[in-house]
């Protein structure tokens, strides 16, 4: 990536997210931070797109329920443009385990179960570009 190309990152509000209306609340909070929307959409993703924008987590106990939770309803799949993107946005987030999330981040102010923890956000700039590439491949 150019010094002049933004940084991106992928941001879902997943399906706990929007069944508890969240969906305004965090647009509301990254773009006050100062991210820019690059593309939203609302969808309730395929066990196949799941399994693969979660490949990392394959091996883990967790994975069947995870893979179950994020397929279970529609979540908000969004692209956010801005400086160090990936990292703003996972600030913003919170800790994985929103019990140990901080209060004034997402998870720290909206969940208690670390599987339910509202958001997702890229980890890297490599996952980011990856999993843009999933979400919405005419941006990758
Ligand atoms: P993050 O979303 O903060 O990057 P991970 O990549 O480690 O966290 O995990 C991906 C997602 O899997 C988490 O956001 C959460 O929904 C779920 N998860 C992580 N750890 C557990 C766990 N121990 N039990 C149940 N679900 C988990
Ligand atoms: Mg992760």
């Amino acid at each position: 990536m150019s010094a002049a190309t933004p940084a991106r990152t992928l941001v879902l509000v997943k399906p706990d997210g929007v069944a508890r209306g969240l969906v305004g609340e965090v647009i509301s909070r990254l773009e006050a931070k100062g991210l820019r929307l690059v593309a939203v959409e609302l969808r309730t993703l395929s066990r196949e797109t799941a399994e693969e924008h979660y490949a990392e987590h394959r091996e883990k106990p967790f994975f069947g329920s995870l893979v179950e939770f994020i397929t279970g309803g529609p979540l908000v799949a969004l692209v956010a443009e801005g400086p160090r993107a990936v990292e703003a946005f996972r600030a913003l987030a919170g800790a994985t385990d929103p019990v140990k999330a901080a209060p004034g981040t997402i998870r720290g102010d909206f969940a208690l179960e670390v599987q339910n923890n509202i958001v997702h956000g890229s980890d890297s700039d490599e996952s980011a570009a990856r999993e843009i590439a999933l979400f919405f491949p005419h941006l990758g």
